[in-house]
């Protein structure tokens, strides 16, 4: 499996603290059956900054310690962006590091309680640069629940977005969950990754949530994700079905 979104790296935000808690989150994603992992650690988030070249040292060192613990693990350079104004001016001054370091995909974080005014426009002038949004978490996003055509005017213009493994699996709650099954079923969510930060509060998750995908859409929805992310490691175009609107079905087998 791949995972996509990550806060591995040691010492540079509230993730991992130490080289010993990234070696130890390492081998708790190989036990899961992840073998590569996007350390996408937060960027301009208020509270950290990792621009690119920090954010590649650092996964190189990684790298090197997973070798010399023969941990079969391999670990991509990414970041979280918060959204901010100066989004296009900061990647090309090279501050902004989309995932792998290569691919045209850039993981965008929204502020957890709206969305900014600016957003559609910035996203969008993001894709005439041949840039990819991938709206981290969004069935967390206080305004997107209230008002969830706030995501599908952006997912119809070609952003995409990932829904965390724990809130497939209910570690946010119940209506959190409901709502990432509603986003699934709409053909809004094109990446499930782990966002994990360490082994207890916020660990993967990632083989359970896709456990629950499988009991709940059926494994055709779980190749979708997987291949996806595949395709993302990979440069390549991800999948997108067409996105419909959100029904109000029950999900009889979970809730
Ligand atoms: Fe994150």
């Amino acid at each position: 499996m791949i995972d996509i979104h990550s806060h591995i790296l040691p010492g540079v935000d509230d993730g991992a603290q130490t080289m010993d808690d990234a070696i130890a989150m390492a081998k708790a994603a190989v036990d899961e059956g992840i073998t590569t992992i996007i350390a996408t650690p937060h960027h301009r988030n208020g509270k950290y900054d990792n621009p690119a070249p920090n954010v590649i040292t650092a996964v190189q060192r990684l790298n090197e310690q997973l070798q010399q613990n023969q941990i079969p693990l391999t670990v991509l350079a990414g970041q979280e962006v918060r959204i901010h104004g100066d989004v296009l001016k900061h990647w090309e001054q090279g501050d902004i590091l989309p995932l792998t370091g290569e691919s045209p995909y850039i993981l965008i974080e929204f502020p957890s309680d709206h969305v900014p005014r600016y957003a559609n426009q910035l996203l969008f002038e993001m894709q005439l640069k041949g840039l990819t949004p991938v709206i981290a978490h969004p069935e967390r996003n206080a305004e997107i629940i209230e008002k969830p055509d706030r995501l599908y005017e952006l997912v119809q213009k070609g952003v995409l977005t990932q829904v965390t493994a724990a809130s497939v699996v209910g570690r946010f709650g119940k209506n959190i969950q409901k709502f990432s099954m509603q986003l699934i079923e709409a053909n809004w969510v094109h990446f499930i990754a782990s966002d994990a930060h360490n082994l207890t509060s916020r660990s993967f998750q990632l083989r359970t949530a896709y456990d629950t995908i499988d009991c709940e859409f059926g494994i055709d929805a779980v190749y979708f994700f997987q291949e996806n992310a595949e395709q993302l490691v990979n440069g390549q175009t991800v999948y997108r079905d067409e996105p419909v609107r959100i029904k109000k079905k029950k999900f009889l087998g979970l809730f």
